[in-house]
């Protein structure tokens, strides 16, 4: 893909903090009046947090379970506007969303992962959109589609919407993840160079899906110069009505966002933290193909044992070992990789061999 090109406002000239993090938190869902300004209030107390963001409209994976307060909570967060100095911000997935929370004074509007994964949808929020000069964020879709998070930025923008920014949510994981939603950290990089100028706050709260996870995750995203953050606070998470399993309350996100570091955004270092991943990407597939060669290098080993088992020939050939070892460690000297490093490696490989050899000799024959 090549570069875009987008007119983006840079974020110091909306965000009510320029030069800092955009620290956005509150609820994942708005419940009542009391739950909704009680959080706000408590979050206000941090100086840090400039966003208060609840969810009014839910867009719930299955159906049956609670799916928002709908267009009444929409004066609460007016309220919240009032009693506090937060900014408010929520998530629409429909033009009638995006009219009635305009309509209600809501600062800043987000699109929803299961929205950003539809077109449809997408080009019917940038619609209701036309002529309104507010901040949108674009949470990226579900799956891990570069192409369909550009689009979607690209159809908010073609609206006419340049205070636009990214939210990384992390992507469904396919199994056995430590994450609810996989960080695949090279999409947001990506999305990073395709369009440097778009601001990418974070969603740790959605990534982790608990609360220990939102510190390692939120200062990951600040290490790769990230613009901000989204935390899912609620006054009482116990007894919240969605996500109640990650919602941290307005004390623990203080402690938490303590503990994070916020490196200044500066060039060099986001073009180093860029550069860092993206060695430690090839790192990961190398370390990959290390294991697949001894992989199959232990098959020619035990092709070796039952070869030498028919032939009645000893497992150990000193001649070859010391043979083999001299080669290597000519080979690690041309290469300039240490030789102490490469005897202790092929020790273990030859160790590994000879048991396997054992085992292969040793084991009883079948019975034909
Ligand atoms: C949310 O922010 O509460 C939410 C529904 O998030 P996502 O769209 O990332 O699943
Ligand atoms: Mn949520």
């Amino acid at each position: 893909m090549k570069n875009l090109d987008f007119n983006i406002t840079p974020i110091a000239e909306w965000s009510p903090n320029p030069g800092l993090p955009l620290l956005i938190a509150g609820p994942c869902s708005a419940e009542s009046q009391e739950q909704v300004l009680q959080t706000a209030r408590l979050i206000e107390q941090d100086k840090r947090a400039m966003v208060f963001r609840a969810g009014i409209w839910k867009p719930r994976t299955r159906p049956g379970t609670f799916e928002g307060v709908g267009y009444k909570g929409l004066a609460w967060l007016a309220e919240v506007k009032k009693q506090t100095r937060l900014l408010t911000a929520t998530e629409v997935a429909r033009a009638e969303h995006v009219k009635l929370a305009i309509d209600a004074g809501v600062d800043i509007l987000w699109l929803g992962a299961r929205t950003t994964v539809n077109p449809f949808s997408v080009q019917e929020i940038a619609d209701a959109l036309q002529g309104h000069d507010i901040p949108v964020l674009v949470k990226n879709p579900i799956n891990p589609d570069l192409q369909l998070w550009v689009g979607a930025l690209e159809r908010i923008h073609r609206a006419g919407i340049s205070k636009l920014a990214a939210i990384h949510r992390g992507f469904s994981p396919v199994s056995g993840s430590i994450y609810r939603n996989d960080p695949i950290w090279r999409l947001p990089i990506e999305l990073k160079r395709l369009l440097p100028e778009l601001p990418i706050i974070c969603d740790p709260s959605h990534i982790g899906g608990k609360p220990t996870l939102i510190e390692p995750i939120g200062q990951k995203a600040f290490d790769l110069q990230m613009d901000g953050l989204m935390i899912e606070t609620h006054i009482n998470p116990e007894v919240a009505l969605s996500d109640a399993r990650q919602q941290v309350t307005p004390d623990h996100l203080s402690r938490i966002l303590d503990n994070i570091v916020w490196r200044k955004p500066q060039a060099q270092n986001r073009a180093f933290a860029e550069q860092l991943e993206t060695l430690r990407g090839r790192i990961d597939e190398l370390d990959s193909q290390l294991i697949d060669v001894l992989a199959a290098r232990m098959k020619l080993v035990d092709e070796i044992a039952e070869l030498k088992k028919q032939n009645d020939v000893t497992i150990l050939q000193v001649s070859r070992y010391q043979e083999m070892l001299e080669n290597r460690l000519s080979q690690a000297r041309s290469r300039q990789v240490s030789e102490a490093f490469i005897k202790l490696i092929f020790e273990q490989i030859h160790q590994n061999s000879i048991r396997r050899q054992e085992d292969i000799m040793n084991a009883a024959p079948v019975k034909g």
